[in-house]
């Protein structure tokens, strides 16, 4: 079993008396004499093999933000062994230690506040070395493989943390060096296409350089503790297995909300927009996740069979449907963080852009378990407040048998926070304490990681860099679930290309055009906000 499945478990298991248990797990765990015993469950660490990475684009934004500091904790934690080399690959003309300076730099931030990381700082940057390669030329290849080869045979991750439009060079080459051998691994970055044909492309051309087990297509939103522990409260509790279903489930909404605008992606963004960047990779995967049957094992393909199923049980959008069940908008001038922001085409510079910066879209799936349920998906830039969750929504009791004065019965809802802060919320009615009279209150049984085990989680790019060098697929996703998708997503982009309307305007800072309100409403539904 691995660590990460042991730590999913344990927590699956200290769920097991969820409902009013959790009110007193939550008190059991604040009490300081008990703390640690939990945090040890939660923090325990297994050290990975020795390993080399190689980054290309090993000084762009997302090695310098997310891949270095995850690298740099999984040291500090004593997860990556001495030994260890990792390589930073890009066009700049950078020695070893000018890429480590560059590095330092950048981490600079990170350990000012955290003795550890300081302390580990400098044995870190010892580990980093640096290769001037332009992906598209041949110049210092040679020397650029000799020198991995210079190593044993351990494990080679290669990050490519570049724009996918030089995937196939840099495939075509690590395979031209001999580089592509088990136990080589290829880490491969979203976007992966922009629609089914381009995703077919890009994954002809990594596949002719490795073998589909050598493969980790990245969605970080995998790697987020609170989607593994929708596992273990899913298939480690016998509380709600029952209940999963269209019987006594009403709908589900995922949101993933972003107060920010186009801050330096415009370029890229303007090409991708909503449904591409957002909601064919991170929202469907978290759909799968909530849907899929239980898996057999938690063995990499067991898993990913079930999320394939699932995507190919949604009901195709196709034609009239699309204006009917999507609702795709952009952002105007409006209030963001405090202060008065742009519209998209100002911050864009230009007029014309029809791209889609929000989308609201109800899904079914169509299948036994889910028949009838809706999917309510939504997400957006400029929106109030930066929240990522997962809202499962049951069904009313049949009967009330409390009298008017006591109020109305709410549904239950399972809330799985994503982010900013990860945790679960079980929102239940109880009784108003206190001795005058029956009255019903709507409440959420609160159960914040954080503060619950005492250890900060773990970034999900930590977790997953760990698991692609333990050769663990199982958060990753493999072809033809990329590909199902992208099927699901084409009828949708077509009609959208052939439709002569605009995105809807929504005022930065709303929470997206009022037909994505009146999407929900029209049936009878709101839009989960969380006001505790
Ligand atoms: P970026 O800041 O533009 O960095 C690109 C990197 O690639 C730089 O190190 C650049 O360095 C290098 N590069 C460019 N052309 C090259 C060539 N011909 N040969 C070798 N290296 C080359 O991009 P990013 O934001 O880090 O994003 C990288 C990938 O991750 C993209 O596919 C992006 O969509 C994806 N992604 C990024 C984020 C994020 O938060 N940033 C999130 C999710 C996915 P030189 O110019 O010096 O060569």
């Amino acid at each position: 079993m691995t660590n990460q499945t042991r730590n999913a478990l344990a927590f699956g298991l200290g769920f097991a008396g969820f409902g009013f248990a959790t009110l007193v797990l939550r008190w059991y765990v604040s009490r300081p004499e008990t703390k640690p015993e939990i945090a040890s469950v939660a923090v325990k660490t297994v050290p990975v093999d020795v390993f080399d990475l190689v980054i290309f684009g090993g000084t762009g934004d997302l090695a310098l933000r997310k891949l270095l500091p995850g690298l740099l904790r999984r040291y500090a934690d004593g997860q990556i062994p001495e030994g260890s080399r990792i390589f930073g690959v890009a066009r700049d003309a950078l020695s070893d230690d000018g890429y480590r300076a560059r590095i330092e730099e950048s981490l600079q931030k990170l350990v000012a506040d955290d003795a550890l990381l300081d302390e580990k700082l400098p044995a870190f940057l010892a580990m980093l070395h640096y290769f001037s390669l332009d992906a598209t030329k041949e110049d210092n290849w040679d020397t650029f493989a000799a020198s991995l080869k210079s190593s044993d045979d351990r494990i080679r991750v290669f990050y490519l943390s570049t724009s996918p439009a030089l995937f196939v060079d840099i495939c075509n080459r690590l395979s031209a060096h001999g580089l592509n051998a088990e136990p080589a691994r290829v880490v491969i970055e979203k976007p992966i296409g922009k629609d089914s044909a381009s995703a077919a492309e890009i994954n002809n051309a990594v596949g002719a350089a490795f073998a589909e087990s050598q493969i980790f297509r990245i969605d970080h939103y995998l790697g987020k503790e609170t989607v593994q522990n929708l596992l273990a409260l899913r298939f480690a509790n016998a509380l709600f297995e029952p209940l999963w279903n269209a019987r006594h489930i009403d709908h589900v909404q995922i949101t993933a909300a972003e107060t920010v605008g186009l801050e330096k992606r415009a370029s890229y963004y303007d090409t991708s927009g909503a449904l591409r960047d957002m909601v064919q990779n991170h929202l469907l995967q978290l759909l799968c996740m909530v849907a899929m049957e239980p898996p057999a094992t938690l063995d990499a393909n067991a898993v990913r069979d079930e999320k394939l199923k699932v995507l190919r049980s949604l009901r195709p959008v196709v034609g009239d449907a699309v204006s009917q069940l999507i609702v795709r908008g952009q952002y105007k001038a409006g209030a963001s963080n405090g202060g008065a922001v742009p519209g998209y085409l100002d911050e864009l510079g230009r007029s014309d852009s029809r791209t889609e910066t929000f989308v609201a879209l109800k899904a079914e799936v169509a299948n036994w378990r889910w028949a009838g349920v809706p999917f309510y998906l939504r997400t957006g830039k400029r929106l109030p407040t930066r929240v990522s969750e997962i809202v499962i929504a049951f069904k009313q009791v049949p009967h009330s048998m409390f009298d008017a004065d006591a109020g109305a019965i709410a549904g239950n809802k399972l809330v799985l926070r994503l982010q900013p802060d990860e945790g679960v919320k079980l929102w239940l009615m109880i009784k108003d304490p206190g001795p005058g009279g029956l009255r019903l209150q709507h409440v959420p049984l609160d159960m914040s990681f954080a503060e619950a085990f005492g250890v900060v989680q773990p970034e999900a790019y930590e977790r997953l860099l760990m698991d692609v060098v333990r050769g663990n697929q199982t958060l990753f996703m493999r072809r033809d679930e990329v590909e199902a998708a992208w099927k699901w997503i084409d009828p949708i982009l077509a009609a959208w290309g052939a439709s002569a309307d605009a995105p809807k305007p929504y005022v930065a800072g709303s929470w997206g055009p009022s037909a994505a309100v009146a999407l929900i409403e029209r049936d009878g539904r709101t839009w989960h906000e969380d006001a505790t």
